[in-house]
């Protein structure tokens, strides 16, 4: 069988996967910056990565997933510039910036959850884990990668590349950035504008502070990465990953810093998924050009002509290798939601499957595709596309016209189901196995139907509200009501 090999974005090229450590796998993916709710462009990274860590888990490695929450020193601009996104939010909205954290990390995990993602095994924050990066940075000043200015700590991005040479993950060049960099207005605290804080002091009404050996001030965003990927997966881990937007400056830095800090490159794989767009351009907070899980999942957006389910979302993103661009249209994921039923269709046929003495195709061959498809770094469309190749086969025993013995079928049973619900964490949303749950739903329907007959909306919205933050959306028509996951 082939083994899996990864496109590491460092060498640009596909390595065989050997981790460090014998089956362990330590892998640090970047996670949201708790300001807003998360649109579904990072919804597609997350779910990438969820994919990466459930194939992982399904070859039997035992993977230490961690992904962070930034809760800190994220400004606006990647210059150092500009306020905290979290503390600029909390302004505006009269709360305090953990408020904020609270209420935007509280969604991106119910997202996920939707999503039927995984939980990362650790999920740290930047706020508690202030003494580990201040730890960092007296390394790299200790190091002489680093100088105090004002009560700023700036990483010397000049002195690194004499040794280290910086830029090999983007492939800048030290001479093209200073060239093409602004004047320091603003930063004449830096010695070249390439310099980027690894701790920045805090201006007066900056609200977001902890005490330094420095200063009263915050750590830079691209820190909190290296201490916390240090701190639970060591110096030097297996797979780092983030969307491509992160390859520059963040990824880069991280390099410098970890390089700086321990004398050895932090991560072994660099992994970076592209981009989800809207009308060909990027889904971006900062542009608006959104959508959010929620829109979709109920179809409230003029964009959409119905609501999809998150496993049609998920079945969607999976459809498209992860370092490929995905257009969102609502053709894609209509088409996308009836590829969806034609799998979980084929999977309730194979359950049901008679055998005979022999198979008459050869069924290893079926599954080795499988796992070939996602050996190739994490091929999901090949999977898909060779997951409906089998369904012809399983469609044709089903009508009697090719055959399967009891031991091809039991192999594709348990691969054709770990592949679909293990590996692409699909949920078969048609079975309903749950007849508690059918009982508990019908009695609520009854109560919202004698509700709104008695014109009570407040409780029939009540209800429907309260399922749908549970992950539950109800449907009305002529016919009556319904429910879907
Ligand atoms: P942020 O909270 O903005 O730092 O983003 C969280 C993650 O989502 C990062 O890994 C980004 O690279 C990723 N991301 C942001 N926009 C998109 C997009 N349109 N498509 C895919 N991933 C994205
Ligand atoms: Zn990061």
């Amino acid at each position: 069988m082939s083994k899996l090999h990864i496109y590491n974005t460092l060498t640009k090229q596909k390595e065989e996967f050997k981790p460090i450590q014998d089956d362990h796998v330590g892998m640090y993916v970047c996670g949201p910056t708790v300001y807003s709710y998360v649109h579904l462009g990072n919804c597609r990274t997350f779910t990438s990565f969820d994919m990466v860590y459930r194939y992982l888990l399904y070859l039997g490695y035992k993977v230490r997933y961690v992904r962070n929450i930034t809760d800190v020193g994220h400004l606006e601009s990647d210059a150092d510039q500009g306020e905290d996104k979290i503390a600029k939010k909390a302004r505006l909205e009269q709360l305090e910036p953990m408020e904020i954290v609270q209420r935007y990390t509280v969604d991106f995990r119910n997202v996920m959850r939707q999503l039927n993602a995984h939980p990362p095994n650790i999920e740290p924050t930047a706020t508690g884990h202030l003494i580990e990066q201040i730890q960092m940075v007296q390394e790299i000043l200790d190091k002489g990668f680093a100088y105090e200015s004002n009560g700023s700590v700036y990483f010397d991005v000049e002195k690194y590349n004499e040794s280290h040479g910086y830029g090999e993950l983007s492939g800048r060049k030290i001479e093209d950035l200073i060239a093409g960099s602004r004047e320091l207005d603003g930063q004449e605290e830096k010695r070249s504008p390439l310099d980027f804080a690894i701790w920045k002091k805090a201006s007066p009404e900056h609200i977001m502070r902890w005490p330094s050996p420095w200063s009263d001030g915050f750590p830079g965003w691209h820190l909190e990465c290296s201490a916390m990927s240090t701190k639970y997966l060591g110096e030097t881990f297996d797979i780092h990953g983030g969307g491509m937007d992160l390859k520059f400056p963040h990824h880069e830095c991280e390099i410098a810093q970890g390089c700086a800090a321990t004398g050895h490159k932090p991560v072994k794989y660099w992994m970076h998924t592209n981009m989800l767009t809207l009308n060909g351009k990027k889904m971006s907070k900062s542009t608006g050009n959104t959508l959010s899980p929620a829109e979709l999942f109920s179809g409230e957006n003029d964009k959409l002509e119905k609501g999809y389910s998150p496993s049609v979302v998920r079945f969607f993103m999976m459809q498209a290798h992860y370092s490929s661009e995905l257009d969102f249209s609502s053709d894609a994921i209509s088409a996308s939601e009836k590829g969806f039923i034609k799998l979980m269709t084929a999977y309730g046929v194979l359950l049901k499957l008679e055998t005979s003495s022999q198979s008459s195709k050869n069924v290893q061959e079926m599954v080795d595709s499988f796992y070939d498809a996602m050996n190739d770094d994490f091929n999901t469309p090949i999977l898909i596309a060779n997951l409906f190749e089998t369904t012809k086969y399983i469609n044709s025993v089903h009508v009697g016209t090719e055959t399967i013995s009891k031991e091809d079928l039991e192999l594709l049973q348990k691969e054709f189901r770990g592949f679909v619900f293990d590996v692409l964490g699909l949920v078969n949303e048609t079975e309903s196995d749950n007849s508690k749950m059918d009982e508990v739903m019908a009695l609520l329907m009854e109560i919202r139907a004698e509700s709104r007959a008695k014109k009570d909306f407040a409780t029939s919205d009540l209800i429907r509200d309260k399922l749908q933050e549970a992950g539950i959306t109800i449907k009305d028509s002529k016919e009556g009501t319904t429910w879907t996951f």
